[in-house]
């Protein structure tokens, strides 16, 4: 589904991927952890199109498509998804507005007809329930005022409600309790685990990978994968430290 070969991309001048290989095959989940400052946001935003950041070499192909030719709405409408590490907050337009608004334009530009307003509502309160945030707070404005939990709630109901072939979920178990991280790792098995469907988790910690079982583990050391295995190892490196596997 994904595969990323020799990617290379820098950040003004300073080159921070630097050759990185990955492939991901439809039904897999996959998690990159790495220390701090590795890259692993930056391959996100690169995979996105996020402006500023620089692709250099390489190429990621999404199905058939060539990702890196793409604006970054048409790799959107095409089904890829990216959650944010910090959510962004967006005073005076409600969580139902932009969700449906994103939506929609997801559809038109796939020829789909766009949902009334009736229709969204349905199925904007269907993922709400699935996912534990009371459909009320769709009402409010996207994230204002949300705690650290509600944030990464109200992202797993918009990941329902878009439905990406192909998400990367960029630390999405920061700065929750348990009964959230609980809630985030039910929502992406159920929204994602499917056999047309594949995930990047890009975590810091193995205590994600306890309610989201992935089938491998990869290690991002200074812009590349120095190392791949499966869920073993992310309690290695729990217990042994990047220090010790990427050197
Ligand atoms: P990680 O997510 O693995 O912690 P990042 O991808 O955020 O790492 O960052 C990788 C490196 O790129 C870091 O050295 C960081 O300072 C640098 N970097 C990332 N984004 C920017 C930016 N917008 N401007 C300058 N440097 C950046
Ligand atoms: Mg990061």
């Amino acid at each position: 589904m994904l595969k990323i070969e020799n990617l290379h991309a820098s950040v003004g001048d300073k080159p921070i991927l630097k050759g990185l290989d990955l492939a991901i095959n439809a039904g897999e989940i996959h998690a990159i952890m790495g220390p701090n400052g590795a890259g692993k946001s930056t391959l996100g935003y690169v995979l996105a199109g996020r402006p500023g950041y620089d692709v250099t070499a390489g190429s990621v192909n999404f199905g058939e498509l060539s990702l890196l030719d793409m604006a970054p709405h048409e790799r959107a409408a095409a089904g890829l998804f990216l959650g944010f590490q910090y959510p962004v907050e967006i005073p005076g337009v409600s969580n139902l507005q932009f969700l449906r608004e994103a939506l929609n334009a997801q559809r038109r530009a796939r020829d789909e007809a766009p949902l009334s307003g009736a229709e969204f509502l349905k199925l904007a309160r269907a993922q709400a329930d699935a996912l534990g945030l009371d459909a009320e707070m769709l009402k409010r404005p996207v994230n204002v005022g949300f705690s650290g939990g509600e944030k990464k709630r109200a992202e797993m109901v918009q990941m329902g409600i878009i439905a990406p072939k192909f998400a990367i979920l960029d630390e999405t178990d920061s700065g929750l309790d348990i009964d959230a991280l609980r809630a985030v790792g039910a929502g992406i098995n159920t929204i994602m685990r499917k056999p047309d469907k594949a995930v990047l988790l890009i975590t810091h910690y193995q205590r994600l990978l306890d309610y989201v079982r992935p089938d491998f583990v990869h290690v991002l050391a200074d812009g590349r994968i120095v190392r791949t295995g499966g869920p073993e190892l992310a309690l290695e490196l729990e217990r042994e430290g990047y220090g010790a596997i990427a050197a």
